[in-house]
């Protein structure tokens, strides 16, 4: 069913970038022989999935929505891929992007625009916006994205889904290619808050191939997201980001919420977080910076694009003639910045004060989190916006992340659940629930509790 769904509506959403029909259904059998042989797979089994184009794959391409990565096949699956396998998900095809997740409208991709499906002429955010695109039009009922600074919570607030940024090293970066190395976390979209546990739980936990991955017991979120139950619960709403330029139906949506989870017996305050106003531009310090070090390893000898390659050039003007033409404008955009805050003399400047900044950010989070269980935000100050708005302005659509970035830069966890729709555009609107490190539980049971 949700192959056809794909044929009949792919076309005009364009989530994906690749879909195996053939594949699927072979996994599917796969599955059906293995429950027939008694193996207890757990409650996903069989359940059709989609991948980012980010996480490996070892039966299809990976391509990261970049020219440069063009028909490379990897050589093994990254460990989300595979932890699902083994659980039994069947893998319907992997999904659009911006190049190498640097964007949130995915209109950075090499491959085309994804539309948001509850308004073609619009985004479905970025950076995963295939997935969230691919899940929100009954595409897929599940679909795995990665969040450096947004990427999950993002598309899925503008497209009316739950989304997860777990816990940094909750979820493993093994086969995930990477951008920004300290901030990339694999993460779970679904249309409800019990799926998006489920899927949580199936892939995360101690993977001693990921060095960051942290060694503890994955946080009960499926258990929390039964519960939902917010009595008695701390909720703080975070002042620097409630507030002046948010569209007026996203504020609407945002106090409603809030005034519901008073009413269902949370305890809500004002917590100021000062340095949280000085976050999105550490984020496009550190970001850059590390993207920079990352992507030197397309260097047209490894993986993917190779041009020039005729024996009259060198082997300097090969690897810089592949960049040129493989990498697109944004993703070269962030290769200079970084190489600029990086360089001799200017490091302490710019990339040194951005990681003071990162530690301002997490003695907000933990002074914050000494007196509530959970903050509280509008996921993004507006709905989804049109396609082409911002794709000039690279400034404006960084502001997209101005409230999911602080919990990438501290690590912490976050979730975006649906809050109802904005009364001036009938778009979704996203509530983001954030806790500390290792709490992803209590993200859920606020999320349950909205939803
Ligand atoms: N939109 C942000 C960026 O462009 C975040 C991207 C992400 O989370 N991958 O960097």
């Amino acid at each position: 069913a949700h192959l056809d769904r794909i044929a009949e509506v792919d076309g005009n959403v364009n989530a994906f970038l690749h879909v195996d029909r053939d594949a699927a259904m072979e996994q599917a059998r796969a599955v059906d022989t293995r429950l027939a042989a008694g193996e207890d797979l757990g409650p996903l089994a069989g359940v059709p999935i989609a991948h980012k184009d980010l996480f490996t794959t070892t039966d299809m391409p990976t391509t990261a929505a970049s020219r440069i990565l063009e028909g490379w096949q990897p050589p093994y699956d990254a460990t989300v891929s595979q932890r699902l396998r083994d659980a039994g998900l069947v893998i319907l095809g992997k999904t659009n992007m911006d190049e190498f997740a640097m964007g949130s409208s995915t209109e950075n991709s090499a491959y085309g625009v994804s539309r948001n499906p509850w308004d073609l002429s619009r985004v479905p955010g970025g950076s995963s916006g295939g997935s969230s695109a691919a899940v929100s039009a009954f595409e897929a009922p599940l679909a795995t994205g990665t969040d450096t600074g947004g990427s999950i919570r993002q598309p899925a607030a503008v497209c009316g889904l739950v989304g997860a940024k777990p816990t940094y090293g909750g979820s493993s970066r093994y086969g995930v290619i990477a951008f920004a190395s300290s901030l990339d976390t694999p993460g779970p979209f679904g249309r409800t808050v019990l799926d998006t546990a489920l899927l949580h739980e199936a892939f995360s936990g101690h993977d001693p191939r990921d060095s960051t991955s942290i060694d503890a017991p994955v946080p009960p979120v499926v258990d929390a997201a039964t519960r939902a139950d917010v009595a008695g619960m701390r909720i703080g709403v975070v002042t620097e980001l409630d507030g002046e330029g948010y569209q007026p139906g996203v504020m609407q949506r945002f106090r409603e919420s809030v005034a519901l989870l008073e009413s269902l017996g949370a305890t809500v305050v004002n917590v100021s977080c000062p340095s949280f106003e000085t976050a999105l531009s550490a984020y496009y310090l550190i970001a850059p910076s590390e993207c920079s070090s990352n992507l030197a390893r397309f260097d047209a000898m490894r993986y993917g694009l190779r041009v020039a390659d005729d024996g009259d050039h060198g082997t300097e003007d090969v690897m810089s003639l592949t960049r040129a033409e493989g990498f697109g404008p944004e993703v070269k955009r962030r290769i200079m910045l970084g190489t600029y805050a990086l360089s001799s003399g200017y490091y302490d400047a710019y990339y040194g004060s951005a990681q003071q900044v990162r530690t301002l950010i997490k003695r907000d989070f933990e002074a914050a989190f000494g007196d509530v269980d959970v903050l509280v935000s509008p996921t993004t100050p507006t709905t989804a916006f049109p396609l082409g708005e911002r794709a000039e302005d690279p400034m404006a659509m960084y502001l997209a992340d101005l409230c999911t970035i602080p919990t990438n830069l501290a690590g912490n966890a976050a979730l975006s659940v649906p809050c109802g729709l904005a009364p001036e555009d009938g778009l979704p609107v996203g509530l983001q629930v954030m806790a500390p490190a290792l709490a992803d539980d209590r993200t859920y049971r606020v999320g349950a509790a909205v939803e």
